[in-house]
């Protein structure tokens, strides 16, 4: 084995990072996987592809055909279907499989969080807790917003990557296009301008997106959190990119000495 191919499932600024790391590591050769769902990615510093594999049994295919011999799932604490797949196929095919994952918020003193378990259970608590002209601001992703179409008597400012499509059947609604890291001035600002009682969002983790948590907590805003899925684990679970290299170079190593 002259170089060990490793398959990134990205999609996430840490993956991002990790891609940098392995570039300058010629150890290894590796492969950046999206979705595909944005529709201006920003670049990975690997060669990349796009698009689902199709299911778990398209996957095992792909990292067969490709020679992968190992998997860094470094997608969204969100994306539980690409990491069930990550696991069953590398799981059939023996492979050694790491998350990258990150670390949960977790509420402070003067935070005002009310958890959820899912989007459709933040919208019914908007339902019963809130009030007509009730301004929130939606961080959830644009593919998400159909979870909130029936509620028609609040106005959404809804904050995504790209204009959602189709647009939502929201009776009023605001479109703050933007892509992360957010800045807490500007976290500030927008709650201000946009006048939010109530922000909506995943609990995704990591500093890019927590300063509207932050300029919540100082501005007395709720917070409606809905909780990460459930994940089955990995061989092993990391939460920064040196890590996940010093793990990779490891599986390298005791497959050159079983050589
Ligand atoms: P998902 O529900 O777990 O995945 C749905 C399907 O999309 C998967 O079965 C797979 O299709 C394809 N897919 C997902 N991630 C992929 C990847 N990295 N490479 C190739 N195919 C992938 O995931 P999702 O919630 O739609 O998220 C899609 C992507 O957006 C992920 O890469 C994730 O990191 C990123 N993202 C998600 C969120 C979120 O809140 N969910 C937020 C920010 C970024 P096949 O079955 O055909 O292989």
């Amino acid at each position: 084995m002259s170089s060990m191919h490793v398959l990134i499932l990205g999609g996430t600024r840490d993956a991002m990072n990790l891609a940098d790391l392995l570039l300058a590591a010629p150890q290894f050769t590796a492969t950046y996987s999206l979705a595909g769902r944005t529709r201006r990615p920003l670049p990975a510093a690997l060669p990349t592809r796009r698009g689902g594999f199709g299911g778990v049994s398209g996957l095992q295919q792909w990292l067969s055909a490709h020679h992968v011999a190992a998997v860094v799932d470094a997608t969204h604490p969100f994306a539980a279907q690409m990491s069930a797949h990550a696991l069953q196929a590398c799981r059939a095919l023996g492979l050694p499989l790491v998350r990258f994952g990150r670390e949960p918020w977790v509420a402070g003193d003067g935070d005002n969080w009310q958890h959820c378990a899912s989007l459709s259970a933040a919208a019914q608590r908007l339902i019963s807790h809130g009030q007509p002209g009730q301004r929130i601001l939606l961080a959830t992703g644009g593919s998400t917003l159909h979870h909130f179409d029936h509620i028609h008597d609040r106005h959404f400012a809804v904050r995504c990557v790209d204009p959602p499509q189709p647009p939502p059947r929201f009776s009023s609604w605001s479109l703050i296009e933007d892509r992360g890291p957010f800045q807490l001035d500007d976290e500030r600002r927008l709650l201000r301008e946009q006048r939010i009682d109530t922000i909506v969002c995943k609990n995704s983790g990591g500093k890019a997106a927590q300063a509207k948590l932050l300029a919540a907590r100082e501005l007395g805003i709720e917070v409606i959190m809905v909780e990460r899925p459930d994940i089955a684990p990995a061989d092993a679970e990391l939460f920064d990119s040196p890590s996940v290299l010093q793990w990779l170079q490891t599986r390298l190593a005791t497959a050159l000495s079983s050589q």
